[in-house]
């Protein structure tokens, strides 16, 4: 007995998830999508994962803002058991690529077919989601259907949220509600995450960690947390010609010392105590933006992230001890804000454990990693034990019709996602699951 995945079965079903929202193209390699929430496209994708866990025998729930779970209850689970649940997302953003989202629902799929397949024995329910509004975008900010289904947003806030776009059936001012029922998919099944005995989510890695390590899959030790600053600097406005050098308040001559002060930071941060640490100041406004003004006002945004709490501190606080110093030096004022905190959320031990089984059984190479960017497992880990693996992603390039996976590393990616699911569910290596590779590419 052996679990094997099909990599024919899968390339078939993120192939034909393509077309929902297809960008005509010639090019083999650069199938762009646009998969927005609530458009005819995310109707037809969502009808077609429908369909294939009714083919696979699951049970499919729909909850109250649209996500969608299909469970596979074995004759030998107990069916009360919490179950080991895989997935992702199947929207996309505009023009974006195949792969970012239905990778990990059809590879969480795949995983559960293998499973049947095998006549594998779990001891309990398996389960795939997929999440509605992951991106964020038309509806909301992100990751806004894992958000409801842990509790961390409320479902009639998120429900009233309205789209500005007219797109794909999508009609202006709609609220997301509406557009749910429309496409048939506003449910009124409980779907909850805390209730899972484990969540896997395999994504792309949208980075070039893997390729450069030539490794099948990456582990995530930590989801980055992200802080948002906003910090205004002002000075004078005045004549450039008239104002002479020793008569000036320049603010974004004060803002360009800020600019450095985080920079110089950040790469300290990254010498001394964290080198996943990273501070930008991404965006300026200079204000009034004339040649031949003496810039008067400067709004900057900052962005740092890091998988330490400590060294994202560290970074702030090197802001404000920035700006303090340009109003004693400068004599410039300035404010600060923070209107965006997420702290960092480290992944299960345990699971990251199962996952680095699954890929020394299964003869894959797997290394640990952070992720820089959100996925729906940050929202998971919430309430349960979550873990987030990456498969490689080539050139690093994601949301651009370019984002490609090589068919093979999907499929070898879902060969470990396979096994450390049934390792989760209470399969174990002497029920002789070897995950095998279906090597047909
Ligand atoms: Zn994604």
């Amino acid at each position: 007995m052996e679990l094997s995945v099909d990599a024919s079965r899968l390339r078939a079903d993120i192939e034909a998830n393509a077309e929902f929202g297809r960008i005509e193209n010639d090019d083999p390699e650069k199938r762009g999508r646009t998969n927005r929430t609530g458009t005819e496209a995310n109707r037809a994708a969502r009808d077609r994962l429908v369909a294939q866990f009714e083919d696979a025998g699951l049970d499919v729930a729909v909850d109250g803002v649209g996500n969608l779970l299909g469970t596979w209850t074995a004759d030998s689970a107990d069916r009360d058991a919490a179950p080991v649940v895989s997935g992702s997302h199947l929207d996309s953003v505009p023009e974006g690529g195949i792969f970012d989202g239905p990778l990990g629902v059809y590879a969480a799929l795949e995983a559960v077919r293998a499973m049947q397949d095998a006549d594998v024995e779990p001891d309990r329910p398996i389960a795939v989601v997929s999440f509605t509004e992951e991106e964020g975008g038309t509806f909301g900010n992100g990751l806004l259907g894992s958000a409801v289904a842990t509790g961390e947003r409320d479902i009639d806030e998120a429900l009233a949220l309205t789209s500005e776009d007219e797109v794909d059936g999508v009609v202006a001012g709609e609220t997301l509600g509406e557009a749910l029922a429309r496409i048939g998919y506003r449910g009124d099944d409980a779907i909850d995450p805390a209730a899972w005995e484990a969540f896997y989510e395999l994504h792309i890695e949208q980075d070039t960690v893997l390729e450069a390590a030539g490794a099948d899959v990456g582990v995530v030790t930590t989801i980055t947390g992200i802080t948002h600053c906003e910090v205004t600097i002002e000075g004078e406005a005045n004549h450039a010609g008239a104002t002479p050098m020793g008569d000036r308040t320049d603010a974004l001559a004060a803002a360009s010392e800020f600019v450095l002060d985080i920079e110089a930071t950040a790469n300290e941060v990254v010498e001394r105590d964290s080198d996943s640490a990273v501070g930008t100041v991404g965006s300026l406004s200079v204000s009034p933006n004339a040649t031949n003004v003496v810039p008067g006002r400067i709004d900057a945004g900052v962005d740092i992230r890091d998988v330490k709490t400590e060294s994202m501190e560290t970074i702030v606080a090197a802001a404000r001890d920035s700006i303090d110093r340009l109003e004693r030096e400068r004599g410039v004022d300035t404010s600060i804000e923070r209107p965006f905190d997420v702290e960092p959320t480290p992944m299960s031990e345990r699971l990251r454990t199962a996952a680095h089984d699954a890929a020394d059984e299964a003869g894959r190479t797997a290394i640990d990693l952070h992720s820089g960017a959100a996925h729906d497992a940050m929202r998971v880990a919430r309430v349960t034990d979550a873990s987030l693996l990456f498969a490689p992603s080539r050139d690093g390039v994601s949301h651009n019709p370019r984002e490609w996976t090589d068919w093979a590393d999907c499929a070898a990616a879902t060969d470990v996602l396979a096994g450390a699911m049934a390792r989760s569910a209470g399969v174990t290596a002497s029920d002789g699951i070897t995950a095998q590779f279906d090597d047909e590419e």
